[in-house]
């Protein structure tokens, strides 16, 4: 609810600045919210040694594997070494501390500002990478970790997603410091290194940190969408996508402890039977659907760049209220559900991803377990989701429990605030006015999750500060042939150049 009136208070605001006081029911504008007048800025950057610099980090094998016992703590130290011999005026100006809990690998610069009484801006990244699938190794055309810069692209795994951010950030200070550069307000920056299973140690350690030392933090950027053309269903045009809100995550281990015994002679039901059928019953009780304020938000920015003849429903949604969902609304929904991405964006989403039971031909397991993934809206917080899936199972003999370090589903950031304005005048201010900006709803999440659920960083926007060439190049995250651009690289680089200039309008 007070989100709610939040929304309302914010679009209302914005009316006011180009309607005159009318019938809110009837006079609801829908004109576009592009921001118009930036002009472009070229940034001189070193791209020759920038380059290099990214070519040498992705050869840091900084893995993050799902069996956390498996962790190269060798590579994170050295890569920390390189950080230093790379950036020498970063690492005399700004305090690093290396933080994590219980492995210190995730580092936190603190770039003091003039006004220390200010409230400081954070810039995120994580140094750590997924593995390279092995059966995916053949596909990969140069070596994973090679750091190769070939036909004008720096190859690798990490170039981005999401050394290319850390990199640019450094870059970026590493050039202001050399011009005598001071931010007005006091900069972070927080660099984890466990993002790709979910930052228990680094980011969240970060944030319990931070929370402790400052009251208020006034802007966040984290990693999420680069800008693609056609990433937008709807929308051939360039777009840049910021995140304002992250979804939660919950993993819950459904588990039947019975009899086991010999194959000769079976129960009528095995453990095996029943876990499936409680599993099927879980993922048929689907979480009913709902508009997320940073739905609504999404398409009062994106609808009217759409075809005129949706706008109305597009409309709808961006005025809506959660007390009633309109015919309006209820078509949206029909739309959205076709595609599992627009979906997983309408409610929490349930994933059956593990299960486990039996080692051998003849034996007949006395226990079985099932691991559910959640990737909750707010309000479905994990005792939410165990009762949800309690009452949907109905039987006594499943035990639940919650086996993730689970995060909560985020704040919404504000999409008319000064924050999200400065983005975009950056975005333009790098990447020239052919473009769409729009808010979006992250249906995943990244480090920045565990400060934005906190009520002293809300404000958190997410993007990946890079222009990629089609839908297809976006593939290379986590998948074969990451790389990036050289000169976009290089553009990258002048983005947070221009964020840290901006950022005294904050
Ligand atoms: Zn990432």
């Amino acid at each position: 609810m007070k989100k709610h009136s939040r929304l309302f208070t914010s679009i209302a605001s914005a009316l006011a600045l180009t309607a005159s006081v009318s019938a809110w029911s009837d006079e609801q504008d829908f004109s576009s919210m592009q921001m118009q007048g930036i002009e472009k800025v070229e940034v001189q950057v070193d791209l020759e040694g920038a380059a290099q610099r990214l070519s040498q980090a992705v050869k840091f094998q900084t893995i993050s594997n799902q069996d956390r016992s498996d962790f190269d703590e060798a590579a994170f130290h050295d890569y920390h070494q390189f950080l230093e011999d790379s950036y020498p005026l970063v690492h005399k100006t700004l305090k690093r501390e290396k933080v994590g809990d219980p492995r210190p690998f995730s580092l936190i610069y603190t770039w003091e500002g003039k006004n220390p009484s200010l409230p400081p801006a954070i810039f995120m990244a994580h140094q750590d990478v997924v593995p390279i699938a092995e059966e995916s190794r053949d596909q990969w055309e140069v070596e994973p970790f090679s750091g190769d810069i070939k036909d004008g692209y720096i190859w690798g795994r990490g170039s981005l997603d999401d050394k290319n951010q850390i990199h640019a950030i450094l870059e970026a200070t590493e050039m202001k410091l050399k011009e005598g550069f001071q931010p007005e307000r006091t900069i972070l920056f927080v660099f984890g290194h466990d993002e790709e299973v979910g930052g228990p140690e680094g980011a969240k350690h970060a944030a319990d940190i931070l929370e402790q030392r400052y009251d208020e933090i006034a802007f966040v950027m984290d990693e999420s969408a680069p800008l693609i053309p056609g990433v937008f269903p709807g929308i051939r045009e360039n777009t840049a996508l910021i995140g304002i809100a992250q979804k939660g995550f919950v993993s819950l281990e459904i588990a039947i402890n019975g009899m086991g015994g010999h194959s000769s002679q079976p129960a009528e039901e095995s453990n095996i039977v029943a876990l499936a059928k409680a599993v099927e019953k879980v993922e048929a009780a689907q979480f009913p659907y709902k508009i997320h304020d940073a739905v609504r938000y999404q398409y009062r920015f994106m609808g009217p760049e759409l075809p005129e003849a949706q706008q109305p429903m597009y409309k709808a949604v961006a005025y809506g209220n959660d007390d009633t969902v309109t015919d309006l609304e209820q078509k949206f929904f029909e739309v959205m559900e076709q595609n599992q991405v627009t979906r997983a964006m309408l409610h929490t989403t349930t994933a059956v991803t593990m299960f486990n039971a039996g080692v051998k031909d003849n034996v007949l397991p006395p226990a079985a377990t099932a691991v559910v993934n959640f990737r909750p809206m707010p309000g479905d917080t994990p005792e939410v989701i165990i009762e949800h899936v309690k009452k949907a199972i109905g039987d006594k003999r499943m035990t639940i429990r919650d086996i993730s370090a689970s995060t909560p589903a985020t704040n919404v950031a504000d999409p008319h605030g000064e924050g999200y304005k400065m983005l975009e005048k950056t975005i333009r201010q790098t990447w020239g006015n052919d473009l769409i900006v729009s808010p979006f709803f992250v249906i995943g999440g990244s480090d920045s999750k565990h400060f934005q659920a906190r009520d002293f960083a809300p404000d958190v926007y997410t993007m990946t500060a890079i222009q990629l060439e089609s839908v297809k190049e976006f593939e290379g995250f986590h998948g074969v042939n990451e790389r990036i651009l050289v000169e976009e690289y290089g553009r990258s680089i002048g983005f947070f150049y221009q964020l840290m200039d901006n950022l005294n309008n904050l």
